[in-house]
């Protein structure tokens, strides 16, 4: 197939349709048993909804709304460190969009522009380098976060910066990686997933070897999947087809984009400019070993959390999330979005409280956009 109308017609969307429902009856899942089915990435998420997949596929089929999305993962405590350096008089505090309206423990980013912190919207962590460019007597702060996607492009404007003799360029660094909080997720007991579909912007990074361990050690499948409605409905009938099988492999249905073994460019200045953090707190998950990144000691003079005292290194770090969010219980599958007493109420796109609902990648705003309005109004 060459052009996206391929991917998104409907005869052979009904095809594989009939195939899930053949196989899910196979399986004897039901709407009391279902299969349960992660889509780790949000973007993921979004497509669900936005194709409604959800409705269409069995109610033998349940989706599981993985924390690939993250803006949604980012822990009060972060974003409250990100605001006070965004307070500094000397910062220009750089960052993408969908993190302003984030609520830290008492404010956004949004907020505390609008008080008066000098907080500037960026697509591209090089927009912040040229700005350093152009106000050489202010400190510039990228907040650098996002999965092995977005990592590459920040490795690189490091680089970049260390090779231009930039003085005032620093980076706030809450990049995270994807298979460390897959094995948490399948570490915590109350979990119950069947298999997995895989996150395709990541892996076009990483390759599809890094999940080898979710199928050796946990006998789950999991496919890395495309973005189209077929892409999801042919990964979902791939790992249907594993478990009937009784299969666990990784499978890569994105191969168009997703090489085996990742991008080697992007890898290469990853391991250059960043290590392992020892652990790293997700929202709603807690802290996850190894699962962050932190900039490495040649490049300590970028690393904004050296240059002002603020971070892991400065002490207590644990902030509790506001009342009545249930953000974590979502993004662990243990509760849908239209189930958190403040959907719709208290928080709203508008308003949001918890982060699932800022970012558009979050499971609620997901359901809200597609839909979760109109239930919620007609909510008792
Ligand atoms: S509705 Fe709001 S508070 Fe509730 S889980 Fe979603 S984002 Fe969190």
């Amino acid at each position: 197939m060459k052009y996206v109308s391929e991917f998104r017609d409907p005869v052979a969307a009904k095809s594989l349709l009939a195939a899930i429902a053949r196989i899910t009856d196979a399986l004897g899942a039901s709407a009391e048993k279902p299969v349960h089915i992660m889509e780790i990435c949000g973007g993921h998420t979004h497509a669900i909804f936005r194709y409604g997949l959800d409705k269409l596929t069995p109610p033998g089929i349940e989706f599981i709304h993985g924390p690939g999305c993250p803006v949604c993962v980012l822990p009060r405590a972060r974003v409250d460190e990100a605001i006070q350096l965004a307070e500094r008089p000397e910062v220009i505090f750089t960052t993408f969009g969908d993190a302003m309206r984030v609520l830290g423990t008492g404010k956004s980013l949004m907020q505390a522009r609008a008080a008066g912190a000098d907080v500037r919207m960026v697509y591209s962590p090089l927009d912040a380098l040229e700005l350093a460019w152009r106000n050489p007597a202010r400190e510039v702060i990228f907040f650098g976060l996002g999965f092995e996607t977005t990592t590459p492009s920040t490795a690189i404007t490091v680089q970049t910066a260390a090779a231009e003799g930039r003085t005032n360029f620093s980076l706030f660094c809450n990049h995270i990686t994807v298979p460390e909080p897959i094995k948490a997720l399948l570490d915590d007991p109350h979990m119950v997933l069947d298999g997995f579909v895989g996150p395709g912007h990541v892996s076009m990074v990483i390759g599809t070897h890094p999940y080898d361990f979710v199928a050796r050690d946990y006998a789950k499948p999991i496919v890395v999947a495309g973005f189209e409605p077929l892409d999801l409905l042919q990964s979902v009938l791939m790992v249907l087809t594993q478990i009937h099988e009784g299969r666990a492999e990784v499978e890569n249905q994105y191969a168009r984009v997703v090489p085996e073994h990742g991008n080697s460019v992007s890898l290469a200045a990853i391991a250059d400019v960043f290590e392992r953090r020892p652990s790293f707190e997700w929202r709603g998950l807690g802290e996850i070993d190894l699962s962050g990144l932190r900039i490495r000691a040649k490049y300590r003079a970028f690393d904004a959390e050296e240059k002002f005292g603020i971070g892991y290194g400065a002490g207590p770090r644990a902030v509790a999330e506001p009342e009545g969010c249930a953000c974590g219980q979502v993004m662990t599958g243990r509760m849908k979005p239209l189930q958190c007493p403040q959907f719709g109420r208290g928080c709203t796109p508008d308003m949001p409280l918890g982060a699932l609902m800022v970012s558009s990648e979050g499971a609620c705003a997901a359901y809200w956009q597609y839909g979760g309005a109109r239930l919620s109004a007609a909510a008792p």
